[in-house]
């Protein structure tokens, strides 16, 4: 046997500590600077990443030698997504208790499988489960499962209403599976790619899905919609990818309740205006649905791998994510592993409790009230340029602006992303192309909104400069 095992050398490393100390101090001095510098990695850094292109090393290497390279060349080639001119996709920043608690929740490790895996995180998804309840103003009895977005998280409630209305026409999915099954229709509307994604897992195909008309906004016209029956599943949007238009709930759940369809809302980032006063009109009814999936990693900032699926009928939840084993001890207490498909899993739930703990009601009220400010500010000044449209109303955080015709369009988008002073993606919006503006940060100011958009302005008069070459 070797004198000095790995064993020992990973002893070693635990009682010196440096490395510990030596990732600490990156991470803060990283902290210092992302809030100000270039959104987006520089070429040089990009062109760095190739140190990386290396065959399976052969042997064990000393852990700092680990810490600092990643240090060296990942640091820089990291999209500043924390910080407040990132308005690409629809993501979100974390607030620094977040990572904080984030950091510490790391040293623990813990898996929330079950309650005899780990006390500390049970108990916060039970504390969180209550909270969510309270917050959103759902049913009592209504079940959370905590998974990495809400992709998983739509996945999750829809398994649950094809379990229930299955069960109802005495069919048990899980024994039977879905071949000669009772037909289920699924209605929606200008749905999320997740949802798609969700129905293409569970086994519904995107030909069956009966598409709902939606009005210049992206909402389902209510009065649209097909006959909804017993079978029927009605997926529902709470923030509009494009638009972040929200689809008229009460008007839709009363209709579905009448028709004892289910009645699925992807709220990702916009069921958390239920808890910004002046937003709630946006998601009056939403309550009234049987499931809902929304994130905790974008509007509400926690850090990545945060989503919640909540379902107001527990047993169709915890049936459709059934698992048994003689050696899993069900207690009385909760054990995660029923909520969500995974059974080993990171106890994400100590970063979603800190923000909320953080946070409190009125924290989220003005938080998120502050994105919907800056993303008002941010159109006002942008139409206020010449050539450049705003093409959606304005209600929560998300604004579309358009050029004067596709190709202007796409090169000032372009401009912008090479620029670095803020980042924004592309998107279609009722055909044209658009630059899609998602505020999503805590930390986004109004000198951030104003240094964004002379960055527009910059990057279309270098479009200009460029025609008329
Ligand atoms: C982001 C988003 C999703 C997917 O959520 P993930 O957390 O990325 O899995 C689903 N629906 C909407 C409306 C979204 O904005």
């Amino acid at each position: 046997m070797k004198e000095f095992t790995i064993q020992d050398k990973m002893f070693l490393e635990l009682k010196e500590k440096s490395i510990f100390e030596k990732a600490q101090n990156y991470s803060i001095k990283y902290l210092e600077n992302v809030f100000d510098r270039n959104v987006y990695p520089t070429e040089e850094a990009l062109n760095n990443l190739l140190v990386f292109d290396e065959t399976f090393p052969e042997n064990s290497i000393e852990a700092e030698k680990v810490i600092e390279l990643l240090n060296e060349f990942g640091n820089p080639a990291t999209v500043s997504t924390l910080g407040g001119r990132y308005f690409g996709f629809v993501c979100g920043s974390a607030l620094p208790v977040a990572i904080a608690a984030k950091n510490l929740g790391t040293y623990w490790d813990q898996c929330p499988t079950m309650h005899s895996l780990s006390p500390i995180a049970a108990k916060l998804e039970s504390v969180v489960e209550k909270w969510l309840i309270e917050l959103f103003n759902l049913p009592l009895g209504t079940s959370a499962g905590f998974v990495s977005g809400t992709t998983v998280a739509n996945l999750c409630g829809l398994a649950a209403a094809r379990y229930r209305i299955l069960q109802r026409k005495g069919w048990d999915i899980n024994q039977k599976g879905l071949y000669s099954a009772p037909k289920i229709r699924i209605v929606t509307g200008q749905a999320h790619s997740s949802i798609i994604k969700a129905l293409q897992l569970l086994g519904f195909g995107q030909e069956n899905i009966e598409w709902a008309e939606v009005d210049n906004q992206g909402r389902i016209i209510p009065e649209s919609l097909p006959e909804l029956d017993e079978s029927t599943i009605i997926i529902l949007q709470a923030g509009n990818v494009n638009s972040g238009s929200f689809d008229p709930f009460e008007n839709i759940c009363k209709k579905a309740q009448k028709a004892t369809s289910w009645v699925h809302i992807d709220g990702a980032f916009g069921l958390w205006a239920d808890v910004v006063d002046k937003l709630r009109y946006l998601t009056k009814g939403c309550n009234m649905a049987n499931s809902w999936a929304v994130d905790g990693h974008k509007t509400l900032n926690t850090p990545y791998d945060c989503g919640i699926v909540l379902c107001k009928d527990n047993e169709a939840l915890t049936t459709a994510m059934q698992t048994s084993g003689a050696y899993l001890n069900k207690s009385n207490d909760r054990d995660g592993m029923y909520y969500t498909p995974e059974m080993s899993r990171r106890a994400r739930i100590i970063e979603l409790w800190a923000t909320m703990k953080y946070l409190g009601r009125e924290g989220i009220n003005e938080m998120i009230g502050i994105m919907c400010d800056r993303a008002k500010q941010f159109a006002e000044e942008i139409s206020s340029l010449n050539g450049f449209f705003v093409e959606n109303n304005v209600v929560f955080n998300q604004v579309i602006v358009s050029c004067e015709n596709d190709t202007t369009t796409q090169n000032v988008l372009k401009n912008i992303q090479e620029l670095r002073e803020c980042w924004l993606g592309g998107s279609i919006w009722k055909g044209k192309k658009v630059i899609r503006v998602s505020i999503c940060s805590w930390a986004t100011t109004e000198k951030d909104i104003i240094g964004s958009v002379n960055s527009f302005k910059e990057a279309l008069k270098i479009e200009k400069t460029n025609n008329s070459n």
